[in-house]
């Protein structure tokens, strides 16, 4: 089965990326890169890897991400008997493929510590990992290290200036869209993640805001008013989510177990139940999956445009040869038909006239 991030976009990209293999070029469908940042321990690696799907960060409550992780997802063919083979490769170690993601999160561990060195030191150079399987979409996901503020071990004494720095290097980037992860038992209005995700997208046109820990928040508290917005509005809206704790994580809890536990907490809270789109994982695949099929409706004309203008120059080709072939000039035609007609499907499923677009 797919990854949450991803479902309902796989099949669309995969359609445009048939229509452009037979134009004989390589997709030119750049999807935004997705960052996460809030403060330490708020939960962002665990976010990530959720959307995922697979165990393979380092998480704790302890500062564990140390160095930006650019993770870049890449669709591979299913084999042909149908398994799905699912693996990771680290690109300071060319050729070597890691089937087991347990041991990628100890090379993940291990390359922060060659960097970044064994006592709590964050480094600016990036782990570059990519992961290939036949459930993801090609995307790049940024784990970036959390906001702190206290000079720690080997910490730097402007430590917290050297690690907004970095994080504005990715997040100012107008394609990138902000994941504000910010824990539901601190105080949202003071949120390091709302505060710089501020500072690079103001409009608030490409930041979600993430509430985690959910499960522990203070008894008689909940997160109606931060999911409904009324605590800090953002343009996107919030998620709330219930990731694996620290203990979890010791015991080793699978993230399959961690999901269906997360949805047997919003069924059984009252509170959360008129606000189902605004909770768990799932959802907040659902809403980039959102955002990234409008991305894609965006790009749509430019693509056609570049396809009509790829044709105009095949059809002076062949007039200067002074011949008309008429197959390449048929098949350039027939293919700019295929793709006018797959942008109108796609534009009125995306307006919502048509749900049930095929993709096949
Ligand atoms: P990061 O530093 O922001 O990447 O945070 P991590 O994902 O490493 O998580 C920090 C700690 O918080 C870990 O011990 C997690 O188990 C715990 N944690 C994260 N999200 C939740 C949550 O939703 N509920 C609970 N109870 N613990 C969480
Ligand atoms: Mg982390």
């Amino acid at each position: 089965s797919a990854a949450p991030l991803g479902s309902s976009v796989i099949p669309i990209v995969n359609k445009l990326q048939d229509i452009f293999a037979q134009l004989g070029s390589q997709s030119t469908i750049e999807l935004p890169q997705v960052a996460v940042v809030g403060s330490q321990s708020s939960g962002k690696s665990s976010v990530l890897e959720s959307l995922v799907g697979r165990d393979f960060l380092p998480r704790g409550s302890d500062i564990c991400t140390r160095r930006p992780l650019v993770l870049q997802l890449l669709q591979t063919k299913r084999k042909p008997d149908g398994s799905e083979e699912e693996y990771g490769e680290f690109l300071h170690l060319p050729g070597k493929c890691f089937y087991d993601f347990s041991e990628i999160r100890r090379e993940i561990q291990a390359e922060t510590d060659r960097e970044a060195g064994g006592n709590k030191g964050v480094s600016d150079k990036q782990i570059r990992l990519k992961i290939f399987s036949p459930n993801v979409l090609d995307i790049t996901l940024v784990d970036l290290p959390g906001i702190t503020k206290v000079p720690v071990g080997d910490q730097p004494s402007d430590i917290e200036a050297r690690i907004r720095t970095m994080i504005m290097s990715y997040i100012k980037q107008p394609s990138c869209l902000i994941l504000a992860v910010t824990p539901a038992n601190s105080d949202l209005a003071n949120s390091d993640a709302l505060q710089i995700a501020g500072n690079a997208d103001p409009d608030g046109y490409r930041t979600i805001g993430v509430i985690t820990k959910l499960d522990i928040m203070d008894r008689g508290t909940d997160a109606r008013n931060l999911l409904l917005g009324k605590v800090v509005p953002l343009r996107l809206g919030y998620v709330g989510v219930v990731n694996r704790s620290q203990e979890d994580i010791l015991l080793n809890r699978s993230i399959k177990d961690a999901l269906v536990a997360e949805e047997k907490f919003f069924r059984s809270r009252t509170v959360y139940t008129s606000l189902a789109d605004r909770c768990g994982v799932p959802q907040l695949a659902k809403k980039l999956n959102q955002i990234l099929v409008q991305h894609i409706k965006a790009i749509l004309p430019g693509l056609k445009s570049r396809i009509s203008s790829a044709l105009v120059s095949v059809a002076k080709e062949h007039a200067g040869y002074g011949e008309i072939t008429e197959s390449k000039a048929g098949q350039g035609a027939l293919l700019l038909n295929i793709l006018s007609k797959y942008c109108e499907a796609f534009s009125s499923m995306v307006e919502g006239k048509n749900e049930e677009m095929s993709t096949s």
